[in-house]
């Protein structure tokens, strides 16, 4: 493989034309779009829309007659044909911490008898925190249980309520079998609770065929709904009758504007919708959204693993024995990113960041690249390894300047 062999595969490359649609700064080669997407032209198109017309001239009118109303259930049919979900399963909005929250309380008080959550010890912290706050906050004895991801299937006893995992785990990249960890919740009566921050837009999911009962997932990962964008919650269709999400506002009741005094929950997935939905960010998610839904599944995982196998080879030939590699190396298992691990990973991913080479760090010491088909090209994965090597060679990020911690890393 050659520089020219990477122009020859981009120039064959069937995804190539989603790149024009991203407002990608000159020079750069943007490695994190796991964290966050960055912009599509059409976004900026539509959010001055948004707030010129719709907010600006229309105002209160256009919860009638711009479609502000069903921003949640429209965006989350969208969001669902991403997922393997049936129509009127997701809605759109909130964040993703806060949306673990109301699904790991419903599926909690599906099983009532039993007192354990069990997730991964390197499962996103959030989603960590959350549950043990929840467990403090019920004072019911629940605990969390943290296992390493080989032992999950044997920690999957008679006492566990809910089975929470992070699909794809966001340090490792490393992929869980959604089906068999469902499958096997399942068996011995648990419940299981599927995040999908690393995998909506980047990897096939299959929300229906897998069993999963609830799941949530971030829109400004992956599906480029910008910074803090609203994200997504999905119930499965037979629990959504017996389950009681927490947070019942007025907008998931059956009829918010009968201002009744006492709750009566929505018909289907509306009840999942709490307040007021966040216009703008919808507006911006909407577009992410839709160029996910125009761009083949099988087409952006095809590229995805060879981009990431391109990724590990070159750093295998151009940095052989510096780093080690965290991922996966079968592609099957490994979600769209690749890590390496370094001591020094944090101020190397800085000296990488000072050359344009964005990637982003996570502690203790793995420089994380987001693997992202629609706009990443073979020469650009070429071109960060020989940063990364020259950044190797020189040393030079051993410069006082790259060893400051930011606050964002
Ligand atoms: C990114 C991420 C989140 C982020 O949650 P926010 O509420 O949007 O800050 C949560 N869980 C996982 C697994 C993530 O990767």
């Amino acid at each position: 493989m050659t520089r020219d062999d990477c122009g020859r595969l981009d120039a064959a490359d069937p995804l190539a034309p989603f790149r024009e649609r991203f407002a990608l700064p000159e020079g750069v080669i943007y490695l994190d779009g796991n964290s966050l997407g960055p912009l599509p032209h059409a976004t900026a198109e539509r959010l001055s829309h948004a707030v010129t017309h719709e907010w600006g001239e229309q105002l209160i009118r256009s919860w009638n007659t711009a479609g502000w109303m069903e921003m949640p259930t429209r965006i989350g049919d969208k969001i669902a044909r991403l997922l393997g979900a049936a129509p009127g399963t997701v809605v759109a909005g909130d964040s993703t911490s806060v949306n673990v929250y109301r699904v790991l309380a419903a599926a909690l008080a599906l099983r009532p008898e039993r007192r354990v959550i069990v997730s991964e010890r390197s499962n996103f912290p959030t989603d960590l925190y959350i549950a043990e706050g929840l467990c403090a906050q019920l004072g019911a004895g629940h605990a969390l249980r943290l296992i390493e991801p080989e032992a999950l299937p044997a920690a999957l006893d008679e006492s566990v309520a809910v089975l929470m995992l992070t699909h794809v785990n966001y340090r490792t990249g490393l992929m869980h079998d959604m089906t068999a960890l469902t499958q096997a919740a399942h068996a011995r009566g648990g419940v299981a609770i599927w995040d999908l921050a690393h995998s909506a837009g980047a990897v096939p999911v299959d929300l229906a065929g897998a069993g999963a009962d609830f799941a949530v997932g971030c829109g400004y990962k992956f599906l480029n709904g910008g910074p803090g964008a609203p994200g997504f919650l999905y119930v499965a269709p037979a629990l959504l009758d017996q389950t009681r999400l927490p947070l019942t506002g007025w907008l998931g009741h059956a009829a918010p504007f009968a201002f009744e005094p006492a709750y009566r929950p929505a018909e289907g997935i509306r009840r999942a919708i709490v307040g007021t939905p966040a216009v703008l960010g919808l507006a911006a998610l909407e577009v992410g959204v839709d160029i996910a839904l125009s761009a083949p599944m099988e087409q952006v995982r095809d590229k995805s693993m060879r981009l990431a196998r391109l990724f590990l080879e070159r750093v295998q030939r151009a940095c052989p024995g510096m780093f080690r590699e965290l991922c996966p190396s079968q592609d099957e298992r490994r979600g769209s990113q690749v890590c390496l691990s370094h001591p020094e990973g944090y101020a190397i991913m800085q000296a990488l960041i000072a050359r344009n080479v964005i990637g982003d760090f996570r502690a203790p010491d793995i420089l994380r690249f987001g693997i992202t088909p629609l706009y990443l090209r073979h020469i650009d994965v070429w071109d960060a390894v020989e940063a990364l090597r020259e950044v190797m060679e020189s040393g030079e990020w051993r410069a006082p300047e790259f060893q400051r911690r930011l606050a964002v890393t």
